[in-house]
């Protein structure tokens, strides 16, 4: 048996070393070859022992994930789809700005949350995604960018956990993908630059604070728990004031002194007057020593089985005043790689029909773009 080394944290490559009779110094090597190099050939190690190399031969791989497509929006976004098994798909989206680079990546294949609101809830839960499967999104993107772009230097320097699936229900796996991002033998990202973007599961938000604590994203949607248990079905379980005060509790060990509230806006359901002033008086009464959060607007990417609106520009506007006036810095988010329904909620748009989507979304991209040079990459034809 094979083992995919893009599953282990330097930990958990170091421990893989020792089982082959090896140094840590070994495991850094190797985890500085794969992360940062880009590498995935054993013999190109060259600065690692021939034998070791040969160990490494027989008992493991370094293992994307095959592609079975990619876009370039106009606005320099790109989406790719990745297969994981039994016609289930994931995605991965790279958000180029100025001043830093994105990558969006997805934690499991479907979600098991179910908000109304969004497309990979509709879909249902499939898997957990592995370790590997994880990284993998970033060490593609990654290497394949640099590639293209014929660069050394570092393109992603921000990641969001925001693709498809509710990182907090696939925490064991997701926590040694954060240490791959943060690790400097790795990816060296900043802890304020890698979110994880939760629909609020309170224990595990209470976890990641002691074991792996990032910038922290949580998706409210709605002023109170009537509203948000119909959007947000998991707010049953861990209603609003609890959510609140664990969002407290995070921000003792976070490395923001804010907490991002999500907040998509739906035409007539969330996006009253009334529902600005019940979330000032929410974050008021939680606020303790003073604000501590910032909101972001998302404007809804609307899907047909939903039967939800996006709300109006103005709408929009007059809300986040409310939110603004009160002295809670509050954004509307840019809506980016709408030309290939790359935009927030849409990227299990097209992977609903779970039967098959693989061959199904084959055939459909026609335009398809095949990642330029390093033929090694395991790769579908699209
Ligand atoms: N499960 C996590 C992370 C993935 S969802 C979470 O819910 O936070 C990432 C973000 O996209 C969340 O804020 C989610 O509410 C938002 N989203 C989901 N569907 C959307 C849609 N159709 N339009 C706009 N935003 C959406
Ligand atoms: Fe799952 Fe997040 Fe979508 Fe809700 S918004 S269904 S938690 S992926």
């Amino acid at each position: 048996m094979t083992v995919n080394l893009l599953e282990f944290d330097l930990d958990g490559l170091t421990a893989f070393c020792e089982r082959l009779g090896e140094k840590r110094f070994r495991a850094i090597q190797l985890f500085r070859w794969i992360h940062q190099r880009g590498a995935r050939d054993f013999d190109q190690m060259s600065d690692l022992a021939k034998s070791l190399r040969e160990k490494l031969k027989t008992s493991a791989v370094v293992q994307a994930l095959p592609v079975i497509s990619e876009h370039q929006s106009s606005d320099g976004t790109v989406k790719w789809l990745f297969d994981v098994g039994a016609g289930n798909a994931v995605e991965a989206v790279f958000i180029p700005e100025d001043d830093r680079g994105t990558l969006c990546i997805s934690s499991q294949a479907g979600c098991a949350v179910g908000c109304r609101f969004c497309s990979t809830g509709h879909q249902g839960f499939s898997r957990n995604l592995l370790t590997a499967e994880i990284v993998a999104q970033l060490w593609f993107a990654e290497h394949t960018l640099r590639e293209r772009l014929k660069t050394k230097d570092r393109v992603i320097s921000n990641v969001v956990m925001m693709g498809m699936g509710e990182p907090l229900q696939n925490y064991s796996a997701l926590v040694p993908a954060l240490r791959v991002m943060l690790d400097d033998h790795a990816y060296g990202m900043s802890r304020r630059r890698v979110t994880v973007s939760t629909s609020g599961v309170v224990p595990m938000m209470d976890r990641l604070a002691v074991d792996c604590p990032v910038a922290l994203a949580v998706s409210l949607h709605a002023p109170n728990d009537l509203l948000r248990d119909d959007l947000v079905p998991l707010n049953r379980k861990y209603p609003i004031d609890e959510l609140m005060d664990a969002c407290n509790r995070y921000l003792v060990h976070a490395p923001r002194d804010f907490i991002t509230f999500e907040y998509c806006m739906l035409d007539g359901v969330n996006d009253q007057a009334e529902h600005a002033r019940q979330l000032v008086e929410l974050v008021q009464r939680h606020a303790g020593a003073g604000v501590w959060c910032k909101f972001n607007l998302i404007p809804f990417n609307p899907f047909p089985a939903s039967g939800l609106h996006r709300s109006g520009a103005v709408q929009v506007a007059a809300f986040a005043k409310i939110l603004s006036d009160a002295g809670i810095v509050t954004t509307v988010r840019k809506t980016r790689g709408d030309d290939i329904d790359a935009a927030c909620g849409q990227l299990a748009g097209e992977v609903q029909d779970r039967t098959r989507v693989v061959e199904r979304m084959a055939k459909r991209r026609t335009i398809a773009i095949e990642p330029a040079g390093s033929a090694a990459r395991p790769h579908k034809e699209a």
